[in-house]
């Protein structure tokens, strides 16, 4: 049985997390948690706690990579929503067998975490990413 945890967080894509903390910080005052490069994905990420939840900053840190393109075809604005789960892998194999879409047919290694994207084509629309958290 693979059991679904929470919405992780909500990802927001930006093209400065510099200057996108004026709104997200400053003005609507959530607390800053950490900024984090993820090489793995040619992004910077900034996460700031908004009760059991998150909201995830992405910036793109490659000109040539999917989301600096995503972010010039389409402009600033909602990116995914992340779900974690509590088995990972359990959950690729139940979405595989239903011919869900995947962007990572495995789990990519993360600090404190493991995550997968699920293409936007099975997912009415949204990119929706995995994640289950390590202890
Ligand atoms: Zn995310």
């Amino acid at each position: 049985m693979i059991k679904i945890k929470k919405i992780n967080h909500i990802a927001v894509v930006v093209n400065d997390i510099e200057s996108a903390l004026k709104f997200w910080r400053d003005d609507l005052g959530l607390s800053l948690d950490h900024i984090e490069d993820v090489p793995s994905q040619a992004s910077r990420v900034a996460f700031f706690s908004v009760g059991e939840g998150e909201v995830e900053l992405v910036e793109p840190t490659e000109p040539d990579s999917g989301l600096a393109k995503y972010l010039e075809k389409r402009g600033e604005g909602m990116h995914h929503l992340c779900i974690e789960v509590v088995d990972i892998e359990g959950m690729l194999i139940k979405l595989r067998a239903k011919d869900v879409k995947l962007i990572n047919e495995t789990p990519l290694e993360l600090p404190g975490r493991r995550m997968a994207f699920i293409h936007p084509k099975s997912t009415n629309g949204v990119l929706v990413e995995l994640y289950e958290i390590i202890e």
